[in-house]
């Protein structure tokens, strides 16, 4: 069983009152610590990490209004890659949540709200949704941050991405984007090789990506198409910059697209080596005692 796999099973079975439900954190120390991106809501406050059934010492949480990504190179984007790089973090989880005010605050009540407190509308860009990325739907909005955690240049192949909504009234974790599955998706059995040392283009490449490479501002539910599209055109950039012999149509699949590109990043920016390498489960049967599980709160739910 994977951390996840084990994290949401926990989760379940103690939402279901099983008291006995928990994890070894010791059994997962090669997926350990996350790094979890959530909602700036106070109410989350109680929820974390224990609705996850991980020590506070493996939870590595990063928060915004509503855990918004707006693009792949974005700030909150930016923190994650260095929570990983810097801080270790083995796999990323965005944690949306029921009844999050943003997705309940509509365009016009925002606007009268911003200028309540001294922001007038003309100092606002035209697209306010675009701008604050927004969203109508928590769910929806899981997902677009998820695709665009896992097409950023700045976070590796070897980090899966997952997307979980919190049910507030319940504390039940729902796994919206397995980050296992879309891991194995990105990641095709033959990269095309692309030695960018030896073309002698580095610079411009490092260049590129760090001047051009935007996504361009969606709407919910335009997330996967733009991203194609965008991908396809970024991908075009580059054979054209690097003069490269076309290895295969520009127009291939987002996943091997998207790989390409997190290859290319992974190759320009390479991350430190993993603090504890990958081992086998210990043994079932040892002489020291397990450590106490952790369990997510019994008092998750309300009755
Ligand atoms: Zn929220």
């Amino acid at each position: 069983m994977r951390l996840f796999e084990a994290i949401i099973d926990a989760n379940h079975r103690a939402v279901a009152g099983d008291a006995s439900a928990g994890l070894h954190p010791a059994e997962f120390a090669d997926a350990l610590p996350i790094v979890a991106l959530t909602c700036v809501d106070p109410r989350l406050n109680a929820f974390f990490p224990n609705a996850l059934a991980l020590p506070a010492e493996e939870f590595i949480w990063l928060r915004n209004a509503g855990n918004i990504i707006t693009s792949t190179l974005s700030s909150t984007m930016r923190s994650l890659a260095l929570a990983c790089a810097v801080k270790g973090g083995r796999e990323i989880a965005i944690i949306g949540h029921t009844d999050c005010q943003v997705a309940k605050t509509t365009t016009t009540v925002l606007l009268d709200k911003l200028k309540a407190l001294g922001v007038e509308r003309s100092a606002l860009p035209e697209n306010v949704n675009d701008f604050f990325g927004t969203f109508g739907s928590e769910r929806q909005n899981v997902i677009k941050a998820c695709a665009l955690a896992r097409n950023s240049p700045l976070i590796g192949p070897k980090i899966p991405v997952h997307g979980l909504l919190l049910d507030l009234e319940t504390g039940k974790l729902e796994w919206v984007v397995n980050g296992y599955e879309t891991l194995q998706a990105s990641v095709p059995p033959t990269l095309p090789k692309m030695d960018f040392a030896a073309l002698g283009t580095t610079g411009s490449f490092k260049d590129f990506v760090m001047g051009e490479m935007k996504f361009p501002e969606t709407k919910i539910g335009e997330a996967a198409i733009s991203a194609k599209d965008w991908l396809s055109k970024e991908a075009g950039k580059i054979e054209a910059k690097m003069d490269l012999p076309k290895v295969a149509p520009v127009a291939e699949s987002v996943a091997s697209v998207a790989s390409q590109v997190a290859a290319v990043a992974e190759k320009n920016w390479p991350k430190p080596p993993l603090k504890v390498p990958p081992s086998p489960l210990p043994p079932i049967k040892r002489k020291n005692p397990l450590p106490p599980p952790i369990r997510p709160r019994a008092d998750l739910r309300r009755d």
